[in-house]
């Protein structure tokens, strides 16, 4: 083997490497960057045990309304019992700076709050679920809680507390809970988020009918005013536990990423083909044998 053989071959190995290295990293590096996951794709970060087999549960708080110890141990047997977690880590973070709350939040300030105050990110063996408790009510009337962006909630503590005070018996951690759970559901794709589920309320989107008995992904929490209250369920129904298997084993369809990926890979290729055409060995004519055809005079003509 001359040297172009060997330069030929070396290029062609690396060619491979580079197509396969990019085809199997690039689109979950996209997605990773661009935060381009689906319901489903978070769902499964949480429900799996790979790549990540923890979960950290960040709380931030303001002061004096912070997660109470029952709200924390629901949800972390929730985790246990519904997914693959090896271990469920409780952080908590940092209080909420006074001068950072107000009476009414929006989109803007729970942003704001949370570009400051969030300190975990998932990586390594952990994935990070992200809570903040506030003091003042969502900008719309009566909302518990919310949960946006795959991996975020945020509870209103003062609402819970006004709402349990309503009732006779209820506790705020009794709502709190429930709360708590209900956001995470949400997370974890409950009702209808990217799939098709028979039992999503039809007037409430992403809600559970209950048509299987009392079920957390219920589009809202009864309370009896002054009289007793059941508290409200911290457990999914028969028929959500079966929405998450199915969204356990949801598979996502092509999309940027992969298009952007498809684009390099060939691009690679062709760069590679490219060179190893070039290096082909060309015919070298200065080697070649002449085969002459030399014409003798017959000197001795007429003698
Ligand atoms: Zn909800
Ligand atoms: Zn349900």
């Amino acid at each position: 083997m001359n040297r172009r053989h060997g330069l030929m071959a070396l290029v062609a190995v690396i060619t491979a490497v580079f197509v396969l290295l990019t085809a199997t990293a690039l689109p979950g590096y996209i997605r990773e960057v661009g935060d381009l996951y689906k319901p489903f794709e978070y769902a499964q970060m949480y429900l799996e045990d790979h790549p990540y087999s923890e979960l950290i549960i960040e709380y931030d708080y303001v002061p004096g309304f912070e997660p109470s110890h029952i709200a924390m141990n629901t949800l972390e047997e929730v985790v246990y019992r519904y997914t693959d977690k090896r271990e469920v880590i409780h952080r908590m973070d940092e209080n909420v700076a006074l001068r950072d709350t107000r009476a009414v939040y929006t989109e803007e300030h729970i942003h704001l709050l949370v570009d400051n105050y969030k300190s975990h990110q998932r990586g390594g063996e952990s994935m990070v679920l992200y809570v903040l408790y506030l003091d003042g009510a969502w900008k719309e009337e009566n909302v518990l809680g919310l949960s946006y962006g795959g991996d975020r909630i945020v509870i209103f503590m003062q609402t819970i507390i006004n709402v349990s005070r309503r009732s006779q018996n209820l506790q705020p951690h009794d709502i709190e809970s429930s709360v708590l759970v209900h956001e995470f559901g949400h997370l974890l794709s409950l009702v209808g988020r990217g799939y098709q589920s028979d039992h999503e309320d039809p007037e409430y989107r992403h809600h559970c009918d209950e048509s299987a008995g009392p079920c957390v992904m219920a589009a809202d929490v009864e309370v009896s005013v002054g009289r007793f209250s059941v508290p409200p369920p911290t457990d999914f129904c028969t028929l959500c536990r079966e929405d998450l298997e199915l969204i356990r084993h949801m598979k996502d369809d092509p999309g940027i990423e992969e298009l952007i990926t498809a684009v390099v890979v060939v691009g690679g290729m062709v760069i590679g083909i490219g060179w190893i055409v070039v290096l082909v060995p060309k015919k070298d004519h200065s080697e070649e044998e002449y085969i002459l055809y030399t014409e003798q005079y017959r000197k001795d003509f007429g003698k």
